[in-house]
C-alpha cells in the first residue's frame, strides 16, 4: 500500500526558502520517522506566491490568516509594504497542491505568518505571539486538512497511526 501524502513546510525539509534564505530542517531522527510513514510534499507558500528568498520578514496586522483571506487584515513588512496578495496567492497554491497530491494532513512551521497554526507573531515586530493561524494554515484548514506544527510531531504520528 502506498504511503499517505503529507504537505510540509519546505523550510522544515531543509530547503533554503525562509526570509533570510536559510532552511529550518527537522532533526534527522524526526525526518526519518516522517519519511517512513508519509510521502512528503514540500511547499513554501510565500515563494509559491511569488516572493523571493531572501525577502523582508512579514507579520499579520489586524487579525490572523482567516482575516487576511477575507480582506479584513493585512500582511505587512516592518517598512509598511502590504504583501497580502502574494501570501493569499501562495496559500491558494498550497491548497491546490494538497488537493493534487490527496494530502489530508499538513506539517507547517510554527508561528509564521503563512504557516503558523494556533499562534503567529503579533503583527508589531516585537517578538511576541498572538493566537491565530497563518494565511496558508487557514487556507488548508478551510480545505479540510488537519494542520500540525513541528512542536506537535508526536501528536501527528499518533493520529496517523490511528487513521
Ligand atoms: S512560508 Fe512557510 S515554508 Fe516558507 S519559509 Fe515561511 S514557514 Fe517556511
Amino acid at each position: 500500500m502506498s504511503k499517505p501524502a503529507l504537505l510540509m513546510s519546505a523550510c522544515l525539509c531543509g530547503q533554503a526558502v525562509r526570509y533570510d534564505a536559510t532552511g529550518k530542517p527537522l532533526p534527522a531522527e524526526w525526518a526519518a520517522r516522517l519519511s517512513a510513514r508519509f510521502a512528503i510534499v514540500p511547499v513554501c507558500p510565500e515563494m509559491a506566491g511569488g516572493l523571493p528568498a531572501p525577502r523582508a520578514p512579514c507579520e499579520i496586522r489586524g487579525g490572523d490568516g482567516y482575516d487576511v483571506l477575507a480582506g479584513r487584515a493585512e500582511v505587512m513588512t516592518a517598512a509598511g509594504d502590504n504583501l497580502s496578495l502574494p501570501f493569499c496567492r501562495g496559500a491558494t497554491r498550497a491548497a491546490d497542491l494538497a488537493r493534487e497530491h490527496d494530502c489530508h494532513v499538513a506539517l507547517l512551521k510554527a508561528n509564521s505568518p503563512s504557516c503558523g497554526s494556533g499562534t503567529i507573531y503579533s503583527g508589531d515586530f516585537d517578538g511576541r505571539h498572538k493566537n491565530g493561524d497563518g494565511v496558508c494554515a487557514a487556507a488548508l484548514r478551510r480545505a479540510g486538512l488537519a494542520v500540525f506544527s513541528e512542536l506537535e510531531l508526536e501528536q501527528l504520528l499518533q493520529e496517523a497511526e490511528q487513521a
